[in-house]
């Protein structure tokens, strides 16, 4: 699937050096640097087009474009996949309770999402697969997990089964009761009769009547969801012989660590043996008046309606980037109106002759995000700069300054 347009990266200056990129771990719970490396594999889940694009979402791909542009600004190759479940059990209620087609809602909502991540800035993925057009590369990793002998039918639909993993449960650190607990929630079946395991994981599920299905050695049918996204990250993300582990970070909302990446990681290691990712990496949730903003609670504020009222895209990648990625934090008008204001105090700042000095600035920035993407702190050094220019100190580059905060925090002036 085509992704949205490319976006022009100023770069950075060479006599900036950037350190190791720290991100957390969900696996080891904790902040652990990535290699230094030529080429980054990075996998992110993308959305199932019916609710485009809500600030969780937004808060999910901005955390993952700062990695992406922190990584490419080290001067490495960044291959970064990015799915979209264009065929699952909540498209096609979704379709239906609507009285519409399910190939229209996704098409529709495919292009509003598109459209909120040019407005935000957010870096195209190099491969933008949907789960449509990657059914063959879904049925042939259900096929290399039958080799294995990982794979059972219950009646006509086929499952993997989780235990055949000796790691399962340890890239989540749950425990076998809260995972039990989770996947009902999550839209799991750990009561439908027939599985060996409750938890085990639908691979291919057969067509039912007035549902679409594609032609299948195991019958006609659709993918399940956590095979769709090991499929997609195995075959465009050009797994490196030498490495240890597939890729080096799966990413996602942290409402995605169980079950679905732990289900994806677990398929992905029975396939080709060996641990799918160095990092798991998950970003928080947003919320909208004490409760986790969601389409069931009905409380989603989208981008997309934001900046219909004329708010300033730039001022909303802004204001949450405010917050850290991994903090569950409700959004607020106040957060959006701060963002606005500090925008433009910048844009009239960055637009004088003589500034405070900003290699200092522009380091602190860089050690900031190196640091589990501390946009907080990349903020704060941003007030300061600012404060030292009102105080009128001289010496720095407004161009060079705008710049950096172009290459690495995607604000673009
Ligand atoms: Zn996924």
């Amino acid at each position: 699937m085509k992704a949205w347009s490319d976006l022009y990266i100023p770069p950075l200056d060479a006599r900036f050096s950037l350190a190791d990129l720290s991100l957390h771990d969900t696996a080891t719970n904790s902040v652990k640097p990535l290699a230094r490396k030529s080429i980054y594999r990075i996998y992110v889940c993308g959305i199932t087009p019916y609710d485009a694009t809500h600030l969780g979402h937004a808060n999910t791909y901005l955390a993952f474009d700062l990695v992406n542009r922190y990584l490419r600004a080290t001067g490495a190759q960044v291959n970064f996949v990015e799915n979209i479940t264009d065929i699952d059990d909540p498209l096609l209620e979704r379709a239906a309770r609507d009285g519409i087609d399910w190939e229209d809602l996704a098409h529709s909502q495919i292009e509003l999402f598109k459209s909120d991540m040019v407005a935000l800035h957010v870096i195209p993925p190099a491969h933008y697969i949907g789960a449509v057009e990657a059914i063959p590369q879904v049925i042939d990793a259900i096929k290399a997990l039958q080799e294995k002998g990982t794979v059972y039918n219950v009646e006509q639909d086929l499952y993997f089964e989780v235990r055949s993993d000796s790691d399962f449960g340890r890239r989540s650190n749950l425990s076998q009761i809260e995972m039990l607990d989770i996947f009902a929630q999550r839209g799991g079946d750990p009561l439908k009769h027939g599985k060996k395991d409750p938890l085990d994981a639908l691979l291919w599920l057969a067509q039912r009547p007035n549902e679409p299905g594609w032609n299948s050695e195991f019958g006609a049918g659709r993918p399940g969801w956590h095979i769709e996204c090991c499929a997609i990250a195995l075959n465009y993300l050009d797994i490196a012989d030498g490495d240890s582990t597939s890729i080096d970070i799966q990413g996602g909302g942290s409402d995605l660590i169980f079950p679905h990446h732990e289900m994806s990681a677990a398929q992905s290691k029975m396939i080709n043996g060996r641990e799918f990712a160095t990092h798991y990496v998950h970003a928080g949730m947003i919320g909208l008046d004490g409760d986790k903003m969601s389409k069931s609670k009905g409380n989603l504020v989208l981008v997309s309606n934001l900046l219909k009222e004329g708010r300033d895209a730039m001022a909303i990648r802004l204001a949450l980037l405010s917050h850290h990625y991994r903090n569950d934090h409700m959004w607020t008008n106040s957060d959006l109106v701060e963002a606005e204001q500090l925008l433009n105090e910048m844009r009239i700042a960055l637009s004088r002759m003589e500034v405070a000095p900003t290699d200092s600035t522009i380091t602190e920035i860089i050690a900031a995000l190196a640091d589990d993407l501390d946009t907080p702190k990349a903020i704060k050094a941003l007030r300061g700069w600012l404060e030292a220019t009102y105080a009128g100190q001289v010496g720095g580059s407004p161009g060079e300054l705008s710049r950096a905060i172009d290459t690495l925090l995607g604000i673009a002036f």
